[in-house]
């Protein structure tokens, strides 16, 4: 019986099924109702008492070595290829993966990067936490400026003003770190993400992007700002896009305007996006304040500068018509196939 046993074991080690008729055959053989380690048993109950002991552990083993196999070898089977396929193929197709796609607010971004890059401008960086002085104080907002409130700005520690720390509320912060580490001339661009202090609805957002322009040099003109601005909107929404400037304020430009382009959708007739009247505005500009370059170190009597700020998410929703801000941070994989084909 032993020798029986033996030249078994040995047949099962060395069983290598090519296909699921085989594995059949196999199990039939020796796990059938009528199978070999069934006979076995039956053998078994003849033996004497002496030999029971023997056997008994090395028939279970046995038994249990057989059905180890089979279904070792039926779970190969049923998730590898069909044995006929085993053959390799060298003209069967690679498999597919899925290729991410770029968020369209990285499409925008490096869009302008490229635009601006293109006219000598570099990119720059700066923290997102900062102090009141290169948030605030250096840009010439008055202590009393509403920007400065609670309600606008998340302040991480609020004491009297000077010793504020804050999320920026805004990328000009990096203009103030670039003009007081640097000298003259200065032309960069300063994208990054910045913070307000608002309720997250479909138009405003408690944070977003922004991309500030930074030109300084002896015998910068405001027709040096409006060229470089005209040139960069032809480049983004293609040639013969009107541009218009209308006065503004703010605290670290003057003159302030706001910068308009004819509607992208509609073309100046009139739509929902331009709110009928056929432009729309997407950044905020101006001539740099001596006060600003002072308080940067820069001779204002010698240097001037213009400086201009965008929001990216406007101008996405002026390239892709996305009509609710909160699209762009809520990560849904539906939302952003629609880029795929933007990164190929
Ligand atoms: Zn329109």
């Amino acid at each position: 019986m032993q020798a029986q046993i033996d030249q078994y074991t040995a047949e099962i080690n060395a069983f290598s099924p090519a296909n699921a008729d085989e594995l059949e055959t196999f199990r039939i053989k020796f796990l059938g109702t009528k199978g070999i380690i069934k006979d076995l048993f039956e053998q078994f109950k003849t033996v004497g008492p002496e030999e029971k002991r023997t056997f008994g552990k090395v028939l279970n083993q046995f038994k249990q070595l057989a059905e180890a196999k089979y279904n070792e070898l039926k779970e190969t089977l049923d998730s590898g290829p069909k044995a006929k396929d085993l053959a390799l193929d060298l003209t069967l197709p690679g498999e597919d993966f899925a290729v991410g796609s770029r968020h369209p607010l990285s499409l925008v971004r490096n869009e302008i990067i490229d635009i601006f890059k293109r006219l000598g401008f570099v990119v720059a960086e700066g923290p997102e936490i900062e102090d009141d002085w290169h948030n605030f104080s250096a840009l010439n907002f008055p202590e009393e400026h509403p920007a400065r409130d609670m309600q606008d700005t998340f302040f991480i520690k609020k004491n009297s003003g000077k010793d504020d720390i804050a999320l920026r509320t805004h990328t000009s912060s990096v203009q103030v770190r670039m003009m007081e580490h640097g000298k003259p001339p200065f032309r960069a661009i300063m994208p990054g993400r910045v913070y307000r202090n608002e309720a997250i609805s479909a138009r405003a957002h408690c944070f977003f992007h922004q991309v500030e322009g930074l030109y300084v040099d002896e015998n910068v003109s405001f027709a040096d700002l409006k060229q470089t601005l005209y040139h960069f909107v032809q480049e983004l929404y293609g040639e013969g896009t009107k541009v218009r400037f209308r006065p503004s304020y703010f605290p670290f430009t003057e003159p302030s305007a706001e910068m308009d382009v004819s509607c992208t959708i509609c073309g100046g007739s009139g739509c929902n996006m331009c709110k009928y009247s056929g432009w729309v505005e997407i950044l905020g500009c101006g001539m740099v304040d001596p006060n600003v370059l002072e308080n940067c170190g820069i001779d204002s009597k010698k240097y001037t500068g213009f400086a201009f700020g965008m929001g990216m998410e406007r101008i996405a929703n002026l390239k892709y018509v996305i009509r609710d801000l909160r699209l762009f941070s809520e990560n849904d994989v539906r939302f952003l196939k629609q880029f795929q084909t933007e990164i190929l």
